[in-house]
């Protein structure tokens, strides 16, 4: 049984005072629930890094864990701009999105980046939450299964079967990333499935069926109960609805309600 996660990503927005407040209004709603309703759930959220201290303090006592939308591999020295590993678990981070769309295709990071990435962060036991997912072109050129292999098996590299367990995938078609288009259910269950039968081949059959692969693309409170209902899908990846307390708790909710 996988226990399904459900990741927020801010993204670039919010201040401190606003992220105090999301935190306190999602708190209001999840905390009287947390003995049922994360039994077989789990939350995750990833503000921009400067608000990661605020955000761990409104966390404090919370069920929810506190993600990263980045970092960089290296383990300290000259590489300004950049956040280690080690910072990111020294203020209570247990997550970290690597190899998101825009840090891709805005930031131009490839494969072999994102996998010294993975590396670093099961190195210091920050769960991955590696993202894969193919353009619009891909997708009409036929190349969404080729784009999706390669990324997935180039982020995992050379881990070995048990590392390849702590990684969480997530399946985000570039085309659905904020733009209100989501892959309908069908579509995502067989990228899913394919994915699934990749890890299948590079791990075995008991880690491929114990990974998570989350679906994020334009997942809001309306569709995500559909979206939830396919059996590869684990959970979600969620950007623009995760900024509203009332549209992020109800994701978390699918299927409950
Ligand atoms: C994301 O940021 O990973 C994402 C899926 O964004 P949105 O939900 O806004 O499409």
């Amino acid at each position: 049984m996988r226990r399904k996660l459900f990741a927020a990503n801010w993204k670039m927005n919010l201040g401190p005072a606003q992220a105090r407040e999301l935190i306190r209004a999602v708190r209001a709603q999840l905390d009287p629930q947390s003995g049922s309703l994360l039994k077989d759930r789990e939350v995750m959220i990833a503000p921009p890094a400067i608000l990661i201290p605020a955000v761990q303090q409104e966390l404090a006592g919370a069920s929810i864990a506190l993600g990263a939308q980045n970092m960089y591999f290296e383990e300290q020295g000259a590489f300004t701009g950049e956040i280690s590993a080690a910072m990111l678990k020294a203020y209570g981070v247990t997550h970290v999105i690597l190899g998101h769309s825009e840090r891709r295709h805005i930031f131009g990071e490839d494969d072999v980046l994102i996998n010294k990435k993975v590396k670093a962060a099961l190195r210091h036991e920050l769960t991955p939450v590696l993202c894969v997912g193919e353009t619009l072109a891909q997708r009409d050129g036929g190349e969404t299964t080729r784009i999706l292999t390669t990324q997935l098996l180039a982020g995992l590299g050379e881990l070995d079967a048990a590392q390849v367990s702590k990684v969480v995938i997530a399946y985000e078609p570039v085309w659905a990333i904020g733009t209100g288009k989501n892959a309908t259910p069908d579509q995502a269950q067989r990228e899913h499935g394919a994915l699934r039968g990749t890890l299948v081949e590079r791990a075995g059959r008991d880690v491929a069926h114990s990974v998570r692969i989350l679906y994020g693309g334009s997942v809001t409170a309306e569709n995500v109960d559909s979206l939830m209902s396919k059996p590869d899908i684990d959970g979600a990846l969620v950007g623009g609805a995760s900024l509203k307390a009332d549209s992020f708790v109800r994701i978390v909710r699918a299927l409950t309600v």
